[in-house]
């Protein structure tokens, strides 16, 4: 085996300490997937103040307690607490850093109490990308490869190659930006860029300042050694098409040569019907009637009437325009009407909860919906559907559609990003759900009334393709090599 790389991988989010969305899922199986492969793949992330340390067995290290770092253009205290996530066979360190100015209250990016963005969340990640480079030299633990995710984490090859390249421990560090979703960029009123501390080269157009504003992320994609995304798809689609660039095409393109796209995977530790302890009922593809079980078993929490042959449709997600919510309420009176049920879990925008709790009342014994979020709900959801629904205006890779194909749970998706890396037209030999092409209601509720037509009308087919969705492998195996591959080409070494 080639030796491996030491690599810093900084994150905002991981499951099980803190998680919004897919990142905290990556955050916690590509560390685990790349040091089972004999690298040193080590996490830092904020110590955010909901988190529980007994529980999540975080430690104190007194050598680690009380250092002092200059952010924001003041002397402030932190610590580093230690952690580990862990795997049957596998494990990744974990770096919480705690500080009282920035991570004291209870949120990830929202207060939990106001439910409002923090209003200091610039100066929150400024300290966490200066902190995370800064801890390497107390550490005394030299990474080939600091590994950036999202633009919480986008100043750091900034800081790299301005503020520390005098610095002989840390200048000739070698920096990757993964990007999970190019629509969150960061950016701030340009006022508080002083901030920062980054040299005044740093706010022009080929730094960080993007229409009028400085931008955390547009920072990261000039100045990253080498960028990536997470599927083929999205790379392409993020350089060649406006709606899916979010202003930034032209940078992405200038840097056509450093961009690639690598799939997530999943870890089938936590997301599999097999091994799964969230669901009652744990079943193999051999096994389809257990999933009904559980079929029946959240139809009835639900008090809705079961019956095998009446599908039962999911969604878990995010409640952002994103994910397709606008043609969802576009179609749900029509939807309504089939022969069907619905379940939605999600947590989000206002006016999204607000449509979905009104149309639950009105679809009574049809429709249940669950506002917030609930991770136990989630593997229950995978388990009971016949189908999943992910309608989503544009996907950097998502990972329900690919934890649905584990579970029998058909999905049907827009042929967009990971999504359309991942499902296979179910007209194809190799087919394992529905896809449908334009951003359009009439499209999406014709493609679900194909899947109910399937499903009541021809079950021979219907099995074949829940079997060949479960029997697909979407582990980190392959993509966790690609990394490798990323990180030697990064470093510039072995
Ligand atoms: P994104 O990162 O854009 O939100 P992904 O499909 O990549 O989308 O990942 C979403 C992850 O978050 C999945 O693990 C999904 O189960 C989880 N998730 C999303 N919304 C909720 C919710 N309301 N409750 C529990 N889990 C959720």
């Amino acid at each position: 085996m080639a030796k491996g790389f030491n690599v810093l991988f900084v994150t905002s989010e991981v499951f099980p300490y803190s998680k919004t969305g897919g990142l905290a899922d990556i955050s916690n199986s590509l560390p685990q997937a790349l040091n089972s492969l004999g690298n040193d793949v080590r996490i830092v992330t904020p110590k955010y103040g909901q988190l529980d340390e007994r529980k999540l067995q975080i430690h104190e290290i007194k050598r680690l307690k009380d250092l002092k770092i200059n952010a924001n253009g003041k002397e402030t205290k932190f610590s580093i607490k230690s952690s580990f996530i862990h795997g049957k066979n596998t494990k990744a360190q974990m770096y919480l850093l705690e500080n009282q100015d920035y991570f004291k209250n209870k949120g990830i990016y929202q207060n939990s109490k106001t439910k409002k963005d923090f209003p200091n969340n610039d100066e929150r990640y400024i300290f966490f990308c200066k902190a995370a480079i800064e801890i390497l030299e107390i550490l005394q633990w030299k990474p080939d490869v600091i590994h950036c995710n999202d633009w919480q984490t986008g100043l750091i090859p900034a800081f790299i190659k301005t503020v520390y390249n005098n610095n002989d421990y840390l200048k000739n560090i070698k920096t990757l930006f993964t990007i999970h979703n190019l629509a969150y960029q960061g950016n701030f009123p340009k006022s508080m860029f002083a901030k920062t501390g980054l040299p005044e080269s740093v706010l022009t157009d080929k730094g960080g300042l993007h229409f009028g504003q400085f931008s955390f992320l547009k920072t990261a994609l000039n100045f990253a050694d080498k960028i990536s995304t997470v599927s083929e798809k999205y790379s392409e689609e993020i350089r060649s098409d406006k709606d899916f660039g979010c202003g930034l095409e032209d940078v992405l393109n200038a840097r056509k040569k450093d961009l690639t796209g690598i799939l997530n995977g999943i870890d089938y530790s936590i997301w599999n019907p097999v091994v799964d302890k969230l669901i009652p009922y744990r079943y193999t593809y051999q096994e389809i009637p257990l999933k009904y079980e559980n079929k029946r078993e959240l139809l009835e929490k639900y008090k809705m009437i079961y019956d095998e042959e009446i599908p039962l449709l999911g969604i878990i997600s995010r409640l952002v325009d994103q994910k397709g919510f606008d043609l969802i309420e576009k179609i749900l009176p029509q939807l309504m009407k089939e022969d069907i049920k619905l379940i939605i879990l999600g947590d989000g925008e206002e006016k999204y909860q607000k449509f979905l709790k009104k149309a639950e009342k009105k679809y009574k014994n049809k429709l249940a919906v669950e506002i917030g979020f609930d991770e136990t709900l989630a593997h229950q959801i995978e388990a009971a559907s016949d189908m999943f629904l992910m309608p989503s205006k544009y996907e950097p890779c998502g990972l329900n559609q690919m934890y649905s194909l584990r579970y029998g749970t058909v999905p049907i998706v827009r042929n967009t990003g990971g999504l359309a890396d991942t499902i296979v037209d179910y007209r194809k030999p190799n087919g394992n759900g529905f896809l449908f092409n334009k951003y359009d209601s009439d499209e999406l509720l014709k493609i679900i009334q194909t899947a109910l037509n399937m499903f009541k009308n021809d079950k021979a087919k219907w099995n074949k393709l829940l079997r060949q969705g479960m029997s697909l492998d979407f582990s980190w195996k392959v993509s966790a090599k690609k990394y490798m591959k990323l990180y030697k080409t990064v470093s510039g070494s072995k």
